[in-house]
């Protein structure tokens, strides 16, 4: 992106800053978007909160978010406060103001989860639900049940005070704001008890209801102390219909796990963490972010959190993935998979047979199991990937949030120069085997464009520089 005298300056003031991904988030969408703005950490000491934040404003800058441990005490130097950061008590948005000479104060985080879990489809209206922890992402989620309209919210700690605080300042919110519904009100007023229920996180096995909604805001089983969950009575997930663990690091925690293994559905929030930006950028910009440039940046963020270190080739038959990826696993000391022979080994037989037997939607949905198993178990690997696995939606994204991936291409001819005398590729045991690798390409190509990080052209044959292309984009 061009940085010129119309770029806008945006910020991010905390401390610490230093391992923030939001300049990832922000930037990325920026150069997508094709906006002329820059996203930058600032390191704020406490005692300069309100210097930096009146600076911010004279030097013309766009926007600001605000990390611990600077939430809260960030609201008294912003002139009006968005009625949901009020109530929460907390502050992550800084929009420019200029009619009012500063900025407003937005809680994009509440929103962020608000949007994940609608666009996970869990509905929270009259349901019973459980929230671990009451630090300051308890109390945002304790506010988004409320204007979900849930029927119940136990709120669990260890310092069971911190609860109460909590419970008390949600239940005057809910008492006084219409826009708490009728509906919950009604469920609350039949069995005569308040929204927010603070409970000793000790005492959870005394939560008789089943079919719960529970969130984990708590640190526990963040990684890298992945062991744990902040309740590991099986019991107690026996209960739960759907998890969402406000931990995204590791991609699957204990407490997910925990879920699963009983019968729930489990999530974590990264998507909160996404969307919390992404509402922040279109509130500071004034624009609403298109989808497919979401799912992109969503696909950056998974891959700069997760998988940095799987690569993952994909393209046709013949473009040489098998041979670039068991080189590039050698040159970089790295673990080699490929989907097709691992696939055929848990199978027990060959894909022809599969295809022939279960037909390609039963080997296709083998592929997702696998690439699901991978997600979350492998690292440091190379994966040569099947021809097709990238046609199925479901796949691509999967291979996304695996590792980075290289799109091997080389031209029609090549290819069929390559794999003509094959005859273990049951396409070519046909006529005109030349013509159908011509309509293959024509159909795949936009959907290997598409799960594509970085094209990488094979036509010259010489794979030992197409590792080294390789290698120069992953700057090794
Ligand atoms: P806080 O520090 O404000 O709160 C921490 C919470 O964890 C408290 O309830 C604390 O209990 C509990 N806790 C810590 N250690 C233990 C322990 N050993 N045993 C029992 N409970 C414990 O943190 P936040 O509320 O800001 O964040 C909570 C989690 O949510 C973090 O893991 C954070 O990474 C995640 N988060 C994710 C976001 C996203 O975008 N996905 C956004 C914001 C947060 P006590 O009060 O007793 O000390």
């Amino acid at each position: 992106m061009e940085i010129n005298g119309k770029t806008r300056l945006i910020g991010l003031m905390g401390n610490p800053v230093e391992h923030t991904l939001s300049p990832m988030i922000h930037n990325e969408m920026s150069e997508r978007m094709g906006i002329s703005s820059v996203y930058v950490p600032f390191k704020v000491e406490e005692q300069g909160v309100t210097a930096a934040v009146r600076g911010a404003y004279e030097l013309n800058i766009l926007g600001m978010n605000v990390t611990v441990p600077y939430k809260n005490s960030v609201m008294g130097c912003l002139p009006v406060l968005d009625e949901a950061a009020r109530q929460i008590g907390a502050v992550n948005t800084l929009v420019r103001m200029e009619e009012l000479g500063g900025y407003k104060g937005y809680n994009t985080d509440m929103m962020g989860l608000r949007r994940q879990i609608q666009e996970d489809g869990i509905s929270l209206q009259g349901e019973t639900v459980v929230v671990l922890g009451a630090g300051g992402a308890a109390r945002a989620v304790v506010y988004m049940c409320l204007l979900e309209e849930t029927k119940k919210i136990y709120l669990l700690n260890r310092t069971i005070t911190k609860a109460e605080q909590i419970a008390a300042d949600m239940n005057r919110i809910a008492e006084q704001t219409i826009s708490f519904t009728k509906n919950s009100k009604e469920d609350r007023e039949q069995d005569g008890k308040q929204a927010v229920i603070p409970m000793a996180l000790s005492d959870y096995s005394s939560i008789l209801e089943e079919n719960l909604i529970v969130f984990q805001a708590t640190s526990i089983g963040l990684s890298p102390n992945i062991d744990h969950a902040i309740l590991e009575d099986t019991k107690f997930y026996k209960k739960i219909r759907v998890g969402v663990d406000l931990i995204y690091n590791p991609a699957n925690t204990k407490f997910m796990q925990m879920i699963t293994a009983n019968g729930g559905q489990a999530y974590n929030a990264l998507k909160m963490l996404l969307y919390q930006g992404v509402i922040a950028y279109e509130l500071w910009h004034n624009k609403k972010i298109p989808q497919d440039i979401i799912q992109d940046v969503y696909a950056a963020l998974k891959r700069n959190v997760y998988s940095k270190d799987n690569i993952v080739l994909i393209g046709f038959m013949g473009s040489g993935k098998t041979t670039v990826g068991l080189r590039l696993a050698r040159e970089l000391d790295m673990d080699f998979i490929d989907t097709d022979a691992y696939i055929e080994e848990q199978a027990g037989k060959k894909i022809s047979e599969i295809f022939n037997e279960d037909g390609e939607d039963t080997f296709r949905n083998l592929e997702t199991e696998v690439l699901m198993n991978f997600r979350n178990t492998v690292k440091n690997t190379v994966f040569s990937t099947g021809g097709g696995m990238p046609l199925k939606k479901e796949n691509a994204s999967l291979l996304k949030e695996i590792g980075t991936v290289f799109y091997l291409t080389a031209s029609n001819q090549v290819i069929y120069d390559r794999v003509k005398n094959s005859v273990n590729r049951p396409l070519l045991q046909r006529e005109n085997s030349y013509e159908t690798i011509c309509e293959l390409m024509r159909e795949r190509t936009p959907s290997y464009e598409s799960v594509a990080d970085i094209v990488v052209n094979t036509n010259s044959n010489h794979f030992k520089e197409v590792v080294e292309d390789i290698k120069k984009e992953l700057k090794l």
